[in-house]
């Protein structure tokens, strides 16, 4: 049977694009091609974003409280097809069917979270700034916003904007990861249950020419992007010049610190979850673990036994740990890096290439992968792997770890094991990184915080969820009033 074509969703109808090319969408523990996506061109971006421009005129003047009803309403279906959501994820996209669950909560936080926009977005005001005049500050939404998402978590991320740009009386166009559309096709299905007025919310599948006829559309005024770091950076640009405020989370390499005061069997259950939970493509995933001390000795055994214990399959079968990397390319690059570690003097404790998994000859798989010894400023080190692969480094103090952990690019996330409160404390206040674990090895703040990235993990100074958010898709309106009082009736 010929696989299905993924539509686009625009006004409250399904439309097929316009497109010529269709992009494979594969199923990469067991290859099977799932459907197809249209990588769309602008005509059919500028269809989505006329129909959103029309329908914002409208939908800024309904109250928040009742722009929030389909919020409540949405919380509910999310719930009913909670599994359905879930195994869509682990089929397009190959993590474990518990990650998905945990993927789909996180996207329904932020529903729940949004439907207080009603308090949320209130604004302030003061009496008598001066004789007989008050000032106040009210929020407006912005316009047509868009949010253009990665492929590692093809339900959670697009809900880290869209609930807060609707609540706060936007409209949206998503334009999901080619590579994993179908879960965003489910969640439209549900929104349009729903009964969104046409237009509100929309969806453009495609690539990188999707992506362009967005950052120039002179309608669309917010951009919300999730992906790689020179994507994050060419968007940030590109829709700076046009006029457009923007979000761009990047990618990481996540340092983690063991300390010998660690728990080493707690350190070494969590961080092994945060290497190689998702198969390692996490942007919070655990990439690089510097040991101080005798935690050297006592956590690499532990992590290499854990690597190696670790099950690898088809994350929709009971009793998987670990799923596929996204696309065989991915899986390609990541054992090439592991080869390069290799030959820049690392040594291999436990390696992952060559994968067989019984079932699955084809799938792209990577077993967890540990290497010891790495160069600060070897490739293996600087390097964003976004796969199951877990680099160890040692030092003699925390400071020269602070230090190395500081001189990285990226700033997504950094971590500490120890049980000293005081060693706790001093990484809290200098490590530099905008997520900050202690005792916790995937730092993911919950949806009533920002994800706050730094450095090369994010351009822009709005972060997704939280109050950020509110920030991001509303504008401020600044009124100053004088009401003489000869000017009124005398009552
Ligand atoms: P990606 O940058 O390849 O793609 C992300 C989106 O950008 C997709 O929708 C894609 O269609 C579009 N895109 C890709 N190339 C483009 C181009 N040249 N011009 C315009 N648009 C383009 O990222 P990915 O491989 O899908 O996702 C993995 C990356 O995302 C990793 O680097 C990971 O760290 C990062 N990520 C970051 C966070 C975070 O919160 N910081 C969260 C999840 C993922």
């Amino acid at each position: 049977m010929e696989p299905v074509k993924v539509l686009n969703y625009i006004n409250s109808h399904w439309v097929q694009s316009t497109a010529d090319t269709y992009l494979d969408v594969v199923n990469p523990a067991t290859t099977d091609i799932l459907a197809k996506t249209p990588l769309s061109p602008a005509q059919d971006v500028n269809g989505a974003v006329e129909a959103a421009q029309r329908a914002f005129l409208t939908w800024r003047k309904t109250p928040p409280v009742e722009r929030v009803q389909y919020l409540f309403k949405l919380k509910v279906k999310l719930d009913e097809h909670f599994e359905d959501l879930a195994r869509t994820i682990t089929m397009e996209c190959g993590k474990t069917l518990d990650e998905a669950r945990g993927e789909m909560k996180r996207a329904v936080e932020n529903v729940e979270v949004a439907t207080g926009i009603p308090q949320l977005m209130m604004g302030y005001n003061s009496e008598d700034i001066a004789r007989g005049i008050d000032e106040m500050m009210i929020r407006q939404p912005v316009g047509v916003t868009a949010i253009i998402a990665p492929f590692n978590f093809p339900g959670m991320i697009p809900f880290w904007f869209l609930p807060y740009a609707v609540a706060c009386g936007n409209t949206v166009i998503v334009k999901p990861s080619e590579r994993v559309p179908l879960t965003m096709q489910k969640v439209f299905q549900i929104l349009d249950e729903i009964g969104f007025p046409p237009g509100v919310v929309n969806m453009v599948n495609g690539g990188k020419e999707s992506v362009d006829a967005i950052l120039d559309h002179p309608y669309i005024r917010a951009v919300s992007f999730v992906g790689s770091t020179p994507v994050a950076r060419y968007i940030y640009r590109r829709a700076a010049e046009n006029g457009k405020r923007a979000q761009c989370q990047g990618g990481a390499k996540n340092p983690i610190l063991v300390l010998p005061d660690a728990d080493m069997d707690m350190t070494t259950r969590i961080v092994a979850d945060s290497a190689f939970g998702c198969a390692g493509q996490r942007c919070l995933a655990a990439s690089l673990v510097i040991t101080v001390g005798d935690a050297d000795r006592t956590f690499t055994e532990s992590i290499a036994d854990a690597a190696m214990e670790r099950v690898v399959g088809y994350g929709l079968e009971s009793g998987v740990q670990m799923g596929p990397v996204i696309t065989r390319q991915s899986k390609d690059r990541i054992e090439n890096i592991i080869g390069l570690g290799n030959s820049e003097g690392a040594e291999l404790l436990v390696d992952g290439r060559n994968a067989q998994i019984k079932g699955y000859e084809q799938g792209h798989f990577v077993r967890p992968t540990v290497i010891r010894g790495l160069s600060p400023d070897s490739d293996i080190a600087r390097t964003e792997i976004f796969g199951p692969v877990l680099g160890l480094m040692h030092v003699k103090t925390v400071d020269e770890a602070i230090h190395l952990i500081n001189s990285g690019t990226y700033g997504n996330m950094a971590c500490l094991f120890t049980s000293s409160g005081a060693a706790a404390r001093k990484f809290r206040n200098e490590a530099d990184a905008g997520n900050i674990g202690i005792n916790i090895g995937v730092a993911a703040p919950m949806a009533f915080f920002p994800f706050s990235g730094w450095k090369e993990s994010f351009f822009g100074d709005l972060h997704g969820q939280g109050l950020d958010a509110i920030e991001f898709f509303t504008q401020k309106k600044v009124v100053i009033e004088r009401w003489p009082k000869e000017w009124s009736r005398q009552f």
